[in-house]
This record gives C-alpha cells, structure tokens and sequence, in this order.
C-alpha cells in the first residue's frame, strides 16, 4: 500500500469513528514548546501530580518532545461538538468523553502492518479509569490503554491544528478537542511516497 492511500484510509477511519475533521501532516511540522509542561504544572485541571499520564509522572518534557520527532508522521484529528452556551459544563464533558472515545477506537484502526510504532496523545488527562490508580497509590491499571495529552508533550495545539489545516476555535457554542496518533510506516511493508 502507498503512503498517499494509507493516509487516506487512516484518517477516513478517523472521520468514520465520530472525529469531525482529520488529516495526516509530517511530525517536523509540529510545534513543540516546553512552556505547555509549565501551564501543567499550574494546575489548573486540577489532575497535575494525580494521574500516571499527567505530569510529573508522565516524564521528562525534553525526553518527550523528543519521542515527538522520532515518528515520521501523525493523524490529527478534531472533533468539534455543540453546547447549549457557554456554561454547559454537562456539554463540554460529553464532548471530552467523546473524542476520548475516538482515540481508543483509533488504536484498532492503526493495528495493522503497514505501520511499526504507534503514540497516541490526547486531550487533558487519561480519562481512561473514572479515578486514576496515581490517586490511590497503585500502579497503572491498564497501561495498554493509558494517554498522555498533547500538552503533556509540549504540542502547541493552536500550531498543530493551523499545521493539519484546521481551526482551533469553532464558532460560538461549541467546543472543539484534538488528537493526535503519531506513527512510523517504515518497518511495514508501506512503500513510500
Ligand atoms: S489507565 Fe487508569 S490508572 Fe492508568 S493512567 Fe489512565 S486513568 Fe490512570
């Protein structure tokens, strides 16, 4: 399978699986900035220090945004979900568990042998167990499952989205998510462009 037609289904799959846009861009287009791990540790989510795959524990920022620039390429993708206005905190959980959901349907989509390494970044914390095993003293319940954040990385998501060609703002009464899998092809069988 060529790349060109690799990507395409990748990100039909994408789109299939409830995102509202997506797109495959080259990972040297990806801003990386360390100044997101400082937002982090500001706390304002509240899950800093609580979740395995939130920082600190997440690891080092260096560390990451060099994994970043070891795969070749990454699906961004965006789901853009409306509110009823600006307060609808039950909308905008919805809308967080919603592209939670695509990312841990994605981890099928990118089983496949034409691609060799595989990191899914989402949005916020984890979110996979209802309170993290961080919380309670006990490693990791499902590392399989585990995502770290875009930020966590020091991904620039207004960068990333105007790179995958994509608003970061959706109009008034909407919320808009990213995510992004971050992917290999060169152990497959994928012949390059
Ligand atoms: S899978 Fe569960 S225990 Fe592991 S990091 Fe995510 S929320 Fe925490």
């Amino acid at each position: 399978m060529k790349n060109n037609e690799l990507f395409t289904r990748l990100t039909e799959s994408a789109l299939a699986l409830g995102a509202t846009r997506a797109s495959v861009i080259e990972t040297n287009l990806i801003s990386l900035d360390p100044a997101f791990r400082e937002m982090c540790a500001s706390n304002a989510c509240g899950t800093y220090g609580k979740c395995w795959m939130c920082p600190p524990d997440v690891g080092n920022i260096e560390d990451l945004m060099k994994q970043v620039g070891s795969y070749r390429y990454a699906l961004v993708y965006q789901t853009v979900s409306e509110l009823e206005d600006s307060f609808d905190i039950e909308g905008m959980f919805e809308a967080r568990k919603s592209v939670s959901q695509v990312a841990q349907k994605l981890r099928n989509t990118f089983s496949i042998p034409e691609i060799s390494t595989v990191l899914h970044l989402t949005v916020g914390g984890c979110g996979v167990c209802e309170v993290c095993a961080k919380r309670t003293g006990e490693p990791c319940r499902a590392p399989e499952l585990a995502m770290a954040s875009l930020e966590a990385y020091g991904v620039n998501v207004s960068k990333l989205a105007e790179a995958a060609g994509m608003k970061y703002i959706n109009g008034k009464d909407t919320v808009t998510y990213f995510g992004a899998v971050l992917f290999c092809t060169d152990g497959g069988s994928v012949d390059e462009e």
